[in-house]
């Protein structure tokens, strides 16, 4: 699961890392208000406009806006309401932003990269920081992979507070700036543990220019301050699998961000993602789901979605998978490919005469059963064969996706 920008700094600052004061808009008129209000909080006139959208490169793509006055704050939040954002992260089509941050500016020194994620390989969880923040990490990674700090974390023991210290070093800090990056690095591998997060970032954390002393008359002596460092961007995603047991975290779940037809698949418990070809694909299992793309790809296909059943679906859910692949007109042939082993054939095919009688389809639709209560499955569809005209039976994988291609004219 994935959280707004707004709702990261929120879990920041409740774990004490430092994050500059903002507030949440959703509409063009509470900009001017929002714009006084953070910058009188943030004692600075300098206020950031941000998109709240679950894509980042939102910088890049115009929907990081720094203004300095109410007017320019308004500006900026009608760009942002009235255009859909495009990035590199969200496909050519865009993405419609509903909510805005309003945040205290800052003045940055230099830009540094700070995460937690899971490292596969060696089992671990890892620190990753970098000296080159601000922009994409795949970037650095890929052109200078030496930039890139990597400090593998302990299971049992968690980040220790010498190997924070060092990492903070090594991306060149010194003195107190050092101490607090350490800190919010170990306070952030905290909060990974506790949410049980799959990524923990910040991007960038930044350093802030030294200010000069105010120019208001005060007799005391003045100490400038050399900056300090503060989180201006975050990002979690949090384990699915661990989520029953994080209610907090739960309620951050904003259905506005989500693909409605993969909510709807979600409700029914089945996993669903949207391609961009045009053959619709039900199966049970995500390895026999892989594998079905890849063959309809290897007979010229292109799959228009993932769609698993899983190994217990109901002749409910299979109804509203059929339902679910048939709502997107790009699909123009469906590949049904069913290994019943928990799954039972028969409970497929009486989901798919269902669908058939209540959304009656014209599109070519090719299956392929076999496994459990398999001759029952093939009954159920034979005496259908009058809702189903559209229907041709497949002996294995490839004649199926041989079919169903043709069948697109692939
Ligand atoms: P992202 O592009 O979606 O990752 O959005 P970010 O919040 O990371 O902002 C992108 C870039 O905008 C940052 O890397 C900064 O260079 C700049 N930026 C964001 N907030 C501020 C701010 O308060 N002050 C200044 N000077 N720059 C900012
Ligand atoms: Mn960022």
């Amino acid at each position: 699961m994935k959280i707004h920008e707004h709702q990261a700094r929120d879990l920041l600052s409740s774990a004490a890392i430092p994050v500059p004061p903002g507030m949440v808009i959703e509409s063009i008129e509470d900009a001017a208000a929002a714009y006084k209000a953070v910058a009188e909080q943030g004692g600075t006139d300098l206020v950031v406009i941000k998109a709240q959208v679950h894509a980042g490169g939102r910088g890049k793509a115009g929907f990081v806006k720094l203004v300095r006055s109410a007017e320019e704050a308004t500006e900026a939040a009608r760009f942002m309401l009235t255009n859909r954002m495009v990035s590199p992260q969200t496909g050519p089509e865009g993405l419609k932003v509903n909510k805005l941050l309003v945040a205290a500016g800052v003045d940055i020194q230099h830009e540094y990269y700070l995460a937690i994620t899971t490292d596969r390989a060696s089992r671990r969880n890892v620190l990753i920081a970098s000296a080159e923040g601000g922009v994409e990490i795949e970037q650095v990674a890929a052109k200078n992979p030496g930039a890139i700090i990597k400090q593998p974390i302990h299971p049992l023991l968690g980040l220790q507070p010498y190997e924070a210290r060092d990492a903070a070093f090594r991306l060149g800090l010194k003195g107190k700036h050092a101490n607090q990056t350490a800190s919010i690095m170990l306070k952030l591998e905290k909060l990974f543990r506790e949410k049980d997060c799959s990524l923990a970032e910040i991007n960038p954390l930044v350093l802030t220019s030294p200010s000069t002393p105010s120019s208001t008359p005060d007799p005391r002596p003045q100490t400038p301050d050399p900056g300090h460092v503060v989180a201006i961007d975050a990002k979690f995603n949090f384990d699915d699998n661990a989520l029953f047991r994080h209610k907090d975290i739960q309620n951050l779940f904003d259905p506005a961000e989500e693909d409605p037809a993969e909510l709807k698949a979600h409700k029914f418990g089945l996993s669903y993602i949207a391609l961009d070809g045009n053959i619709g694909c039900l199966v049970n299992g995500a390895g026999l789901a892989m594998s079905t793309m890849d063959i309809i790809k290897l007979h010229g296909g292109e799959p228009a979605n993932f769609l698993d059943v899983g190994g217990s679906a109901s002749e409910e859910a299979v109804t509203e998978a059929f339902k679910i692949i048939l709502s997107d007109d790009a699909v123009k042939g469906i590949m049904v490919n069913i290994f019943g082993g928990i799954m039972d054939c028969a409970v497929i095919a009486q989901g798919i005469v269902n669908a058939a009688a209540q959304v009656g389809f014209e599109v070519p639709l090719v299956v392929r059963l076999e496994g459990t209560n398999v001759d029952a499955g093939r009954a159920i569809l034979k005496e259908a064969a009058a809702s189903l005209p559209t229907l041709q039976a497949a002996t294995d994988l490839s004649d199926a996706a041989e079919k169903v291609t043709a069948a697109v004219g692939a």
